[in-house]
């Protein structure tokens, strides 16, 4: 099989992967070395359904032992396979970055043979660009469950970014839908590379890192029926105990027939809610089980999270802008981070009002309902959260609705 060939089944194959973000790595380039993953050196964008496309994004194989019910790689599809030599990915992805085609490289695979031998050529295809071609651009490296945890070890010297996809909230929907995996497969190397990653990065090293840009994983959305309320705890579980950099959602896709599998593609719009939680567990300091409390395992998909906790929440309200906590301010619907500083900043020098809160970016329809200044609620008409919600959503019929207002990172939204 010609290269060209193998190129196009193996980055087909590697489309449904959506956990490759750049995002928080600074090696810098070195003498005679090409490539640069530093900050500013690497900007990678999103194509319309949300992937990373600044990267090389490939599977080193698409020829796998497993079957997992839902992925297009399984062995029991009759697709067009192919499997790189380790010469050809490096070649390739030298060749692309001197073309200016990518800025990196994210490598996955199908597990081809067994595997510790998928983990061992993703871990050469890095030490060569790294060792050999001074490659200094970023990589983000698969690690391969049930592979030998030293070999990903080794790896973690060479990459940037790992990951092991959790793929299923619930080790009963593994064992339904993947069942070469199991639980402690995808969570003993998770659990090395976070005790790795705080051992070995100690020693502030230039350019000898152990996955400086940390580990994340993704988690399939609704082919199994596990709640919002338990993806987002597995989540806020995998940031505290593993440190993890971030958990990306990826809405079930359909893409192959099996009986085990729901009818239908997933919401892309729960998958958007999940990240919005899931931002309120990251910077707006929520636990999942404040975000779900009153018996709710399901996210409201038409409103965003921060005003379905509010409203779910209602005894918490008014705050007083005038007096209120930081903490307490952040989780006022239409206040973001950014805002909640120029309050407690402006606050130093005189009473706030609502006309200060307009002019600096406070979303008042949304914030209205939740705060007084100096006493005084700015809207007297509505005071019933069932209400409110229904003002709302007739408001964002037919619309997405913006939960943060200030400047932070974009989150993935298709
Ligand atoms: S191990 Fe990975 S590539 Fe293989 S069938 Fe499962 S999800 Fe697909």
């Amino acid at each position: 099989m010609i290269l060209k060939d193998k190129i196009k089944i193996l980055a087909e194959s590697a489309k449904y992967d959506v956990s490759c973000s750049s995002s928080g790595s600074s090696r810098a380039n070195s003498k005679n070395g090409i490539g640069n993953a530093s900050i500013g050196g690497i900007c990678h964008s999103w194509s319309e359904d949300g992937r990373c496309i600044s990267l090389l994004k490939i599977l080193f194989s698409n020829n796998c032992i497993f079957d997992c019910a839902y992925c297009i790689n399984r062995r029991s599809n009759d697709i067009e396979r192919a499997t790189f030599t380790v010469d050809e990915m490096v070649n390739l992805t030298i060749n692309f970055y001197k073309r200016n085609y990518i800025e990196g490289l994210f490598l996955s695979s199908g597990i081809y043979s067994n595997p510790n031998e998928t983990m061992n050529s993703l871990y050469m295809v890095a030490k060569i660009l790294r060792e050999k071609y001074k490659f200094n651009g970023y990589i983000h490296l698969k690690a391969i469950p049930g592979a030998d945890p030293l070999l990903i070890k080794k790896a973690g010297f060479y990459a940037d970014r790992m990951s092991v996809n959790i793929e299923l909230p619930s080790e009963k929907s593994l064992k339904i839908l993947a069942p070469q995996k199991s639980k402690s497969s995808l969570l003993v190397p998770m659990k090395s590379l976070s005790e790795n990653i705080l051992d070995l990065n100690r020693f502030n090293v230039k350019n000898h890192k152990f996955v400086p840009a940390g580990q994340s994983t993704q988690l399939i959305v609704g082919a199994s029926p596990e709640s919002d309320y338990k993806i987002i705890k597995l989540s806020e579980n995998l940031y505290d105990k593993f440190k993890l950099k971030r958990v990306y959602y990826s809405a079930f896709l359909k893409v192959n027939e099996d009986n085990r599998l729901p009818n239908k593609n997933s919401s892309l719009l729960r998958e958007h809610r999940l990240y919005q939680a899931d931002w309120l567990l990251r910077f707006y300091k929520f636990k999942a089980y404040e975000i779900f409390n009153k018996g709710n395992y399901f996210l409201d998909e038409k409103l965003d999270p921060k005003l379905f906790w509010a409203l779910n929440n209602f005894d918490l309200f008014p705050v007083e802008i005038n007096r209120c906590d930081f903490d307490t301010l952040i989780r006022v619907p239409g206040i973001g981070v950014k805002s909640a500083y120029k309050i407690f900043n402006m606050r130093r020098e005189k009473s706030i009002n609502f006309d200060d809160l307009k002019k600096i970016n406070v979303v008042l329809k949304r914030a209205k309902y939740f705060i007084t200044c100096n006493g005084r609620y700015m809207d007297f008409s509505l005071k019933d959260p069932d209400k409110i919600k229904q003002a709302i959503y007739l408001e964002n019929k037919g619309n997405l609705i913006p939960l943060f207002q200030d400047n932070l990172p974009v989150i993935s939204i298709r």
